[in-house]
């Protein structure tokens, strides 16, 4: 699609599929094609918003005939610049906002379907009211999408006792790049028939098509939370702990964070309303909670019980357990704060990562003394969820320096930290994804083999290569020859 003409003709068609209102165009488009990060910045002919899935797909449809790229977008809040057009001016932007139905919810079957417009946290509030448990969370809940939630396969602070979104996911509704709804938006926890589909399109960031509705699980919700802030010693100690909460409660162990404090200390320079409740000093922090299912009671005497064995062990020097539901918040928030603080301080070379926690004590001292070598004065704003031995290896900055002279060196230093990863058997992407940020990463740590497999199934499921181009796959990678 390059004529004026044809992107005229392509408008009118989108107008009369959404409607004037939500097909947006120049201006208009500004707060769509930004990332969070505001690393990158693209252009679009339009923004669609979208109000059915029979409208997604007429859109698709629409653009297919046109050869105009889409870009399927939720709250954009992605860390990975997934939902942000290139630079071309052709692509449609897909933004499913209008699309927030809760369909149904089956108490029974512990199920609820619903729309991908939903916003994380509407979604955990409507499991709620009918008394159960959504329990995906992530600190951009109250602007994430349901529908992105899923294209990223999000994971948050939930993952150790109930999985990440694959694993909440039970059907799935999608607009494929081809045009067609497929309806696999069956209620079932067991259904083998023929290849997943749906563990294929979770997870997909926008490459395969757009999933426009889900099935989810919903679970009893806990009758008594219990949460602490923990000071440590050391990484090494922080893993020690992890393990003690795991054998002490088992199944029950529903949050265990680790926090830098560099990264404490970034959110109380960066957010005044936060405060530490320890004496601060300690290098490391943790953030665990407990949901019991049977008493208050119960939950406390095995709480205590916990962070008493770990004192006597040496595994924690100082504790404090929020008394209330407004102190668990602050210590929430507290944690949630950091990613904020951090986009605050400065240059930031971001990496999400994963390696076995019984690996993460060797990874972080071998690490942060590499980079200190070699990069003198960057600060490590390590934090993230280390009981899915998911880390936010976060490095700033030298204090004080020019934003400039630190952009010049990411590139290698990411590298380095990349290199490690791979060294220690790990993932250089634990949860956000690949996006189009983290695109020569996936090609330079991949598999072979793995990466030929994800190139077929791209040409296989969107062989036109419109669907979110250069995102995950570099562009050439994808559409298919000739
Ligand atoms: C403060 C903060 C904290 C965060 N914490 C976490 C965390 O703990 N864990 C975590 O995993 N992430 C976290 N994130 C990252 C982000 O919130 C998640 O990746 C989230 O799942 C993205 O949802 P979204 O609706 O904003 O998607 P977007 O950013 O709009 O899109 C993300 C990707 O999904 C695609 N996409 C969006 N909607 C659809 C759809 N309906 N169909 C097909 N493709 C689609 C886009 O094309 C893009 O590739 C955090 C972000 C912030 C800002």
């Amino acid at each position: 699609m390059t004529s004026a003409s044809s992107q005229a003709a392509l408008l009118e068609r989108l107008r009369g599929i959404a409607g004037a209102a939500h097909v947006l165009v120049g201006d208009a488009c500004a707060p769509y094609l930004t990332d969070w990060r505001k690393l990158v910045t693209g252009r679009a002919l339009a923004v669609v918003r979208p109000g059915s899935t029979e409208q997604v797909r007429d859109v698709v449809r629409a653009c297919l005939e046109q050869g105009a790229p889409i870009v399927p977008q939720g709250g954009n809040t992605g860390q990975v610049a997934g939902a942000t057009p290139d630079g071309s001016g052709r692509a449609v932007v897909v933004q499913l906002g209008r699309m927030k139905r809760i369909r149904s919810i089956d108490v029974e079957n512990d199920t609820l379907v619903v729309e991908a417009g939903c916003v994380l946290q509407d979604l955990q509030d409507a499991a709620r009211a009918a008394g159960r448990l959504f329990p995906l969370s992530l600190g951009a809940e109250g602007s994430c999408l349901i529908g992105g939630n899923l294209a990223t396969n999000a994971g948050g602070t939930q993952v150790l006792r109930y999985g990440n979104a694959r694993e909440l996911t039970l059907g799935l509704e999608v607009v494929t790049a081809d045009g067609e709804i497929w309806n696999g938006l069956r209620a079932l926890r067991k259904d083998n028939t023929g290849y997943d589909l749906r563990d294929l399109y979770i997870g997909s960031e926008g490459t395969l098509g757009i999933i426009t509705a889900a099935t989810l699980k919903l679970f009893p919700l806990p009758v008594a939370q219990r949460t602490a802030l923990a000071a440590t010693g050391s990484i090494a100690q922080a893993v020690a702990l992890l393990a003690r909460a795991r054998a002490a409660l088992g199944a029950d162990l529903t949050g265990f964070e680790l926090m830098s404090s560099v990264a404490t200390d970034l959110v109380l320079r960066h957010c005044p309303d936060q405060r530490l409740p320890l004496a601060p000093g300690a290098p490391w922090f943790v953030l665990l909670e407990s949901s019991d299912t049977e008493s208050a009671e119960r939950a406390a005497s095995r709480f205590e019980a916990l962070l008493a064995a770990a004192l006597e062990a040496g595994e924690i020097q100082d504790a404090a357990i929020a008394e209330s539901i407004e102190q668990s918040r602050a210590l929430w928030r507290l944690r949630e704060s950091i990613t904020l603080a951090v986009a605050a301080e400065g240059q930031c070379a971001k990496h999400d990562i994963s390696i076995a926690t019984s690996r993460i004590p060797g990874f972080i001292a071998s690490t942060d003394a590499l980079l200190r070598q070699r990069f003198p004065g960057v600060r490590s704003a390590t934090f993230g969820h280390l009981g899915d031995g998911n880390l936010h290896y976060n490095i700033l900055q030298p204090a004080g320096t020019p934003a400039a002279g630190f952009v010049e060196v990411q590139q290698d230093l990411s590298r380095l930290v990349h290199d490690a990863v791979r060294d220690h058997a790990g993932s250089i992407s634990a949860e956000q994804g690949i996006g189009g940020l983290r695109t020569a990463d996936l090609q330079a740590y991949e598999d072979p083999v793995k990466l030929d497999l994800l190139r077929r199934i791209k040409r296989a499921l969107d062989p036109a290569g419109l669907m979110n181009p250069g995102k995950v796959l570099p562009v050439h990678g994808c559409v298919s020859p000739g």
